[in-house]
């Protein structure tokens, strides 16, 4: 392509609201086959809502909320502010918390009220020695129906299950059809647990999924999707997805999303919405074709 040309298709992109931080990402996007996409705060707005708390025997809804909202005011992931948020809504009074521990891509923990609470992924529990087995079939329901199961522990317990559901932005379902139309497959990359990320994958006609994947995984995810040469685009927010948009043949980054995210990429997606992704394919392609 030539440097005019490329100008030319970069300023249109920007009138679309896609900013190219690299010329040559204009070239790259024409040859990519495979589009994957973060899932929290790329597909979904990123502001999950509590739905569910079952609380196991012996446990009482409310106060094993405001144990776990207590321990989640020092967490900054979505998760937290929506249990933190729900106890507000429910007038429980949250007590002090000492040691907490959070542990990325797990889940959190600490002392409150002289109890132990944590609060997490099923590996977590696991991690922590509790017995889970019991909860999963609860968990397996929740996920089926696309809201993001957790568990709480109270003093080496299981008290109850939990679960939150992120709704879906309302530019997705037409951002993936037009990436179908122009012949890529969609994939998706997300730390959720496999049933919820299978129920919102099917929604979405979403190709294929990599769940369940951890903070420092999202680089091993993407390459899985490179198999037989496959070009591929990576997009995502979040502070955790900067390696896989540096790994990308071309890293889009949301521009409501977090600086480290931004830095990473190659273009950014000036609004949280994706029809700028096939807007911008459409674009590169209109563009390297016209001058060859
Ligand atoms: P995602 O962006 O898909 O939520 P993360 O790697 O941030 O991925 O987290 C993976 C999983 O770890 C979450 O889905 C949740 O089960 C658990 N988790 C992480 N942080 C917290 C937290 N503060 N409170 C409860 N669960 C958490
Ligand atoms: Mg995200």
């Amino acid at each position: 392509a030539t440097p005019t040309s490329i100008m030319v298709g970069t300023g249109r992109a920007a009138e679309l609201g896609v900013l190219f931080r690299k010329g040559e990402a204009l070239q790259a996007l024409r040859d990519v086959s495979v589009i994957a996409l973060d899932k929290t705060g790329t597909l979904t707005k990123g502001r999950p809502e509590l739905t569910d708390l079952e609380p196991a025997d012996g446990f009482q809804a409310d106060e094993v909320l405001a144990l776990v909202a207590a321990v989640e005011t020092r967490s900054e992931h979505p998760i937290a502010e929506a249990i933190v948020a729900a106890a507000r809504a429910r007038g429980l009074a949250l007590a002090t918390i000492e040691r907490f521990e959070a542990v990325p891509g797990f889940g959190v923990s600490a002392r409150v009220a002289g109890r132990t609470v944590a609060v997490g992924a099923d590996r977590y529990m696991t991690r922590l020695g509790l017995e889970v087995a019991a909860f999963r079939p609860t968990a397996q329901r929740l996920g089926e129906q696309g809201r993001s199961p957790l568990y709480a522990a109270i003093d080496g317990r299981l008290a109850a299950v939990i679960a939150v559901a992120d709704p879906i932005k309302e530019s997705t379902p037409a951002a993936i059809q037009a990436l179908h139309a122009l012949g890529l497959k969609v994939a998706m990359i997300t730390g959720d647990n496999a049933a919820t990320a299978a129920a919102i994958a099917r929604q979405l006609g979403i190709d294929e999924v990599a769940a369940e994947v951890l903070p420092d995984g999202k680089v091993a995810a993407l390459k899985r999707f490179r198999a037989g040469g496959a070009k591929v685009a990576f997009v995502g927010d979040g502070i955790n997805d900067a390696p896989a948009l540096a790994e990308a043949d071309v890293g889009l980054a949301i521009g409501t999303g977090t600086d480290v995210a931004i830095e990473a990429a190659d273009v950014v997606l000036m609004s949280g919405d994706l029809r700028g992704v096939p807007n911008a394919i459409a674009l590169s392609q209109a563009t390297i074709r016209n001058i060859k």
